[in-house]
């Protein structure tokens, strides 16, 4: 038996009693396990990112699962916070420039120039037709600032997704 499937073994038989004491020694180490956490993270992020990929992947059916039981759950929560974000410019900027707005065949992004344009971005909701054309990724990208910058949360983004086009 190698090293780590004895180690394996021995938690398992000693689960029930290193609980207690794992759970006191964590309280006790709050601070410092944070910042461990954050350290391993930040200097592991791409192998960590590949590990959550690759397991979203696998367990699609849990996470779907897991969502749906979420909002149910949630429902009070979600409904109040639609109507504390809800911005009345943002609907209407949407479904205006979904309208007005063809994005011609074959037009390249405006941020990347490279990868075609799928996506209108609203820089400004008060201004509904003036968005720029650009592709999935760059699209993202020019959300999250935009959010950073209008200290929009990221509860609001999931509540009105961009309609995929
Ligand atoms: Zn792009």
């Amino acid at each position: 038996m190698d090293i780590k499937q004895y180690k394996r073994e021995w938690y398992l038989k000693n689960k029930e009693r290193l609980n207690p004491i794992q759970k006191e020694y964590n309280k006790q180490n709050k601070d410092e396990i944070k910042k461990y956490q954050k350290e391993y993270y930040q200097n592991n992020k791409e192998k960590i990112r590949m590990i959550q990929k690759n397991w979203n992947k696998n367990n699609k059916d849990k996470i779907k699962k897991w969502v749906n039981n979420w909002f149910k759950t949630n429902k009070e929560k979600i409904s109040e916070n639609k109507k504390k974000n809800y911005n009345p410019y943002k609907t209407s900027a949407r479904g205006l420039a979904f309208q007005k707005i063809t994005i011609p065949k074959g037009t390249i992004c405006m941020e990347c120039n490279k990868e075609l344009a799928i996506h209108r971005h609203h820089e400004d909701y008060n201004k509904p037709l003036e968005v720029m054309l650009v592709c999935q990724k760059c699209h993202t990208q020019l959300d999250k600032i935009k959010m950073d910058r209008d200290k929009i949360t990221i509860t609001e983004r999931h509540l009105n997704p961009i309609p995929i086009i």
